[in-house]
């Protein structure tokens, strides 16, 4: 809740329970501080009550995320499936947290044109009070990602649930975090959740965004390369120490947190340039000379959206590539991967 919300809600409270004799009791939070009005005998009772700040590491924030895989979240709900065999698939298992301080140069970087755009907000914009930005990656489950391999022209059914519900499981977890920093005295927000979060197509002739077809206010993959956690392939996608089959979630938050570090200097130290993701795109919207062209993998986006309404989904250049599990060439980390999830 921002701060002219809640002062709204603070005064309709107030002028409430001045109106109505039998007012029942009522609270509203805002960062950690937490109101409660009540009214006894026609006097109006108002206690402030502030919690005890709680400064979570990166090693608790990671425990607490992962913690989240176990959610009924990550897994397909009965009434969403799209047959009776991925009832309860899970979709996520193996985190990896990258952070960064908030006024990392980088950010600002973000807002040339050939990059994100000027429209990219920066940490502080998003929250005053930023210290730190967190990237989280969320890596698919072998089952996901071997449904995939096994259909070169079309998602399967798993990635489709990963793409759409698994997005859902991630917008929900970097609430849950956000909620969990905020309530031990450290505001947080996930940009992505946010109102102001902006994510278009771009229209010919909207000159605010930049030469990509597709473009935000906020970059999951930009955020997660500034945060450490690997750099860009010939696909755009990011190469990570666990690979590149998975997805991004993001917080920017006013708990000063050490930052992980980049272990790289150059945009696309961790592709060994092999064209495997170009040979796997149905649309060869990706090519060793060119790179990736956004305007014909969103086209074939919008057909796989025709196909399978109301979820979509690709993803033929994260899987059956030398990037999938790790940075190739490099020894893999080990991932709690639960092969029969
Ligand atoms: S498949 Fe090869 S070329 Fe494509 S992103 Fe991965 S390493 Fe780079
Ligand atoms: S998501 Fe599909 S269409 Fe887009 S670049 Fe990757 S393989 Fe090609």
């Amino acid at each position: 809740m921002d701060n002219i919300s809640c002062n709204r809600m603070w005064s309709r409270l107030l002028l409430e329970a001045a109106a109505i004799p039998h007012f029942p009791a009522r609270r509203i939070r805002q960062k950690n501080i937490s109101i409660c009005v009540a009214k006894r005998k026609g006097l109006l009772i108002i206690h402030v009550h502030k919690a005890k700040e709680t400064k979570m590491n990166l090693k608790e924030i990671s425990a607490f995320t992962t913690g989240l895989l176990d959610a009924p979240q990550n897994r397909v709900a009965r009434e969403a499936a799209l047959s009776d065999d991925l009832v309860g698939l899970k979709m996520f298992d193996f985190v990896e947290i990258g952070a960064v301080r908030a006024d990392d140069g980088y950010f600002a970087r973000c807002r040339a044109p050939e990059i994100v755009g000027p429209q990219f907000m920066l940490p502080g914009d998003w929250l005053a009070e930023a210290k730190s930005v967190l990237s989280i990656f969320f890596k698919f489950t072998e089952r996901v990602m071997k449904s995939s391999a096994a259909l070169p022209a079309w998602p399967s059914n798993e990635w489709l649930h990963a793409r759409i519900e698994g997005q859902m499981f991630i917008n929900w977890a970097m609430d849950a975090l956000a909620g969990k920093l905020t309530q031990g005295g450290y505001p947080s927000l996930a940009p992505s959740s946010d109102r102001r979060f902006l994510s278009a197509q771009k229209k010919p002739g909207v000159k605010a965004f930049s030469n990509s077809s597709f473009t935000s206010n906020w970059s999951e993959r930009h955020v997660a390369f500034i945060c450490g956690l690997g750099t860009f392939g010939l696909s755009k996608g990011l190469i990570t120490k666990a690979g590149m089959s998975g997805r991004f979630g993001s917080l920017v938050s006013a708990l000063d947190l050490p930052p992980t570090g980049r272990e790289y200097s150059e945009v696309y130290e961790y592709c060994i340039m092999c064209g495997k993701c170009a040979k796997n795109c149905p649309p060869q919207a990706i090519s060793l000379e060119k790179g990736k062209n956004h305007s014909l993998c969103a086209e074939f986006l919008d057909r796989t959206a025709a196909k399978h309404a109301p979820r979509y989904g690709c993803g033929k250049c994260q899987v059956n590539v030398p990037c999938q599990n790790g940075i190739p060439g490099r020894k893999k980390i080990p991932l709690a991967a639960d092969q029969h999830t």
